[in-house]
């Protein structure tokens, strides 16, 4: 089988580890006999990040570069180089060697073996991080998953292998704010997870500041869910029901006289309740429109098609093909 592969690495300031992972992802690259190359996107390093990489180039004319104007963050940096990606197999992997590159040639053994379309990365456990990004995460992809109207996989980073269907797929969705990992398990097939052990970072800091990682979630969450827009409405409803009984309790016990209210208090009472319930309710259908409005907007295919039996003319294959 003619098989190629392309290793995708974002760059943010890594001066101190790319001559590293450059080296230890070349050395695996060089066991394999088919085509395969390195794709670094430099996301606007203000260090010494794109000499280094300028080296590596002069000396390795199979490592592709992609600088950015300007540091656009990490999602568009794989994005880039998914986009710009024309082999059989891609692997996303962090430049700063925290995912090793030995495991790439038991991924593709595993893709084979499993017949499967992405082998996603599961963290046995992290290395070298601080217990506030630790519980962080966990807590974090625990919440998405039960947010999202699709499975999310707990514990997995973008590193991870897909083949081609994937990528034709991925280079589909327009979408502007994209959440890589859930897109990837958004579009389907057959997805196997690999476990691994995550690694201390090879050298520097991490380029995930605070802020960052919660554009990041942020962005994960209200791409992957409208329930936060849909509780409203739940909350409303509620509200209306419980106003209404209350307002029958309460209009009886005036006129029965189990209640022992000031005069004016009842009618007040269950205008505030039923006008609250009403608003959040109001506010809930609105949400729901905009919700639909969202998604219609993301434009994501309304389905992918796995394959397709005793069709005559095959109109999709052709427009794959000519993709
Ligand atoms: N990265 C990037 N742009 C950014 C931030 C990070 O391209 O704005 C890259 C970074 O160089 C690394 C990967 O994304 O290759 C993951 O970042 P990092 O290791 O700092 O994140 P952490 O592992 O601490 O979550
Ligand atoms: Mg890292």
């Amino acid at each position: 089988m003619n098989k190629s592969l392309s290793v995708i690495v974002p760059c943010f300031n890594e001066e101190e580890v790319i001559t590293e992972s450059y080296k230890r992802i070349k050395s695996i690259l060089n066991q394999f006999d088919f085509r395969t190359e390195i794709i670094f996107i430099n996301d606007g390093s203000t260090d010494k990040t794109q000499e280094i990489l300028y080296n590596i180039l002069e000396s390795d004319n199979s490592v592709k570069l992609i600088t950015f104007s300007r540091n656009f963050g990490h999602q568009k940096a794989v994005t880039a180089g998914i986009n710009h990606c024309t082999s059989d197999l891609a692997i996303i992997i962090d430049a700063d060697l925290q995912d090793p590159p030995e495991l790439i040639p038991e991924m593709i053994r595993t893709m084979e073996t499993s017949h499967a379309q992405v082998v996603y990365c599961v963290r046995k456990s992290r290395k070298g991080e601080g217990f506030f990004k630790k519980i962080t995460a966990k807590l974090f992809y625990r919440f998405l998953n039960f947010l999202s109207e699709v499975r999310l996989p707990v514990d997995t980073g973008d590193f991870r292998l897909i083949d081609k269907s994937i990528i034709r797929e991925f280079n589909n969705l327009h979408e502007k704010g994209k959440y890589i990992r859930g897109l990837i398990s958004w579009v389907g097939f057959k997805q196997v997870p690999f476990y691994y052990e995550r690694e201390a970072r090879f050298a520097g800091e991490t380029k995930y500041p605070f802020m960052k990682m919660l554009r990041f979630a942020t962005t994960s969450m209200l791409y992957f869910s409208t329930k936060p827009l849909r509780i409203a409405t739940t909350l409303g409803f509620t509200s209306v029901l419980v106003a209404l009984a209350l307002a029958i309790w309460s209009i009886l016990g005036k006129i029965i006289g189990f209640t022992h209210a000031d005069s004016g208090w009842t009618s007040l009472f269950v205008l505030i309740i039923f006008f609250g319930g009403v608003q959040l309710l109001t506010i809930g259908i609105v949400g729901s429109y905009i919700g639909n409005l969202f998604d219609e907007i993301k434009n994501r295919p309304e389905y992918i098609i796995l394959k397709k039996e005793n069709f005559e003319s095959n109109i999709e294959d052709e427009k794959n093909k000519s993709r």
